[in-house]
């Protein structure tokens, strides 16, 4: 009997992703939810930093920034429902000033709101102050454009082009900002075909097993292969793990 409830808990962890999605059973879901402080975590993501996210072997964090954008991240957003997937969306302050709306469903849906600044400006190459006023610009602009509030305790934000300076990443810890790096990117910011950019990512992922991956929801390239790489992470047994500000 004992055994008996061990196999049916462990095929329900096993499907815990699929049973919150009840309109596709075969969802890769979310498998868990990480939350993140700038007290434990105050950057992450290999690429910049030393250390990352404590994730195990083949878990997955979902990353996209620049948007909101009209049509992209409408297409992106319908792909992460379909598969019940949550993710983290590093948003400007002008594009959220600009499609608000996008903003609102992005937090209706449940995923987490991080910040890149108003206007995309290499914030590690201006005077400190005056990044400040362009970091804070861009956080005041998002959160007019949700329709509820956001987490202040923590906050996320990457650095447009990961342009940073030790000073600006000591303030950003200072006021509990967890600075996100990451630990794969797609390089969509390179103009390539669907296909091209769904192979390289998935190479890059297997090679990594898994980590922060970063897309730009900006991109109808990656807009169009959203859906494919849900469904390989899925086929090959990768985990979503969704991040969240620690309250
Ligand atoms: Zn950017």
């Amino acid at each position: 009997m004992r055994a008996l409830t061990l196999i049916i808990l462990l095929m329900v962890a096993g499907t815990a992703g699929a049973a919150d999605c009840p309109d596709n059973p075969a969802a890769l879901g979310t498998a868990r939810v990480l939350d993140v402080s700038a007290a434990t975590t105050p950057r992450v993501g290999r690429k910049e930093f030393p250390q990352t996210l404590p994730l195990a072997p083949k878990e997955v964090v979902l990353t996209f920034d620049d948007g909101p954008w009209p049509g992209t991240t409408a297409a992106v957003l319908d792909a992460l429902k379909r598969e019940c997937v949550r993710a983290t969306f590093f948003l400007l302050g002008r594009n959220a000033a600009s499609s608000p709306s996008l903003v609102r469903r992005e937090v209706a849906e449940g995923h987490t709101i991080g910040f890149h600044s108003f206007s995309h400006p290499l914030l590690g190459r201006m005077a400190p102050d005056r990044a400040e006023a362009e970091i804070d610009k861009g956080i005041v602009a998002v959160e007019a454009a949700a329709d509820k509030p956001l987490p202040r305790k923590t906050r996320f934000f990457r650095f447009p082009g990961f342009v940073d300076s030790p000073l600006l990443l000591d303030r950003m810890e200072q006021r509990g900002i967890v600075v996100f790096g990451t630990d794969v990117w797609a390089s969509d910011w390179n103009r390539m075909s669907p296909a091209q950019e769904l192979n390289l990512i998935l190479s890059r992922v297997r090679k990594s097993q898994g980590g922060i991956v970063l897309f730009h929801d900006t991109k109808a390239q990656t807009a169009a292969i959203v859906p494919q790489f849900l469904r390989s992470l899925r086929n090959e047994g990768f985990k979503i793990v969704h991040v969240r500000p620690a309250e």
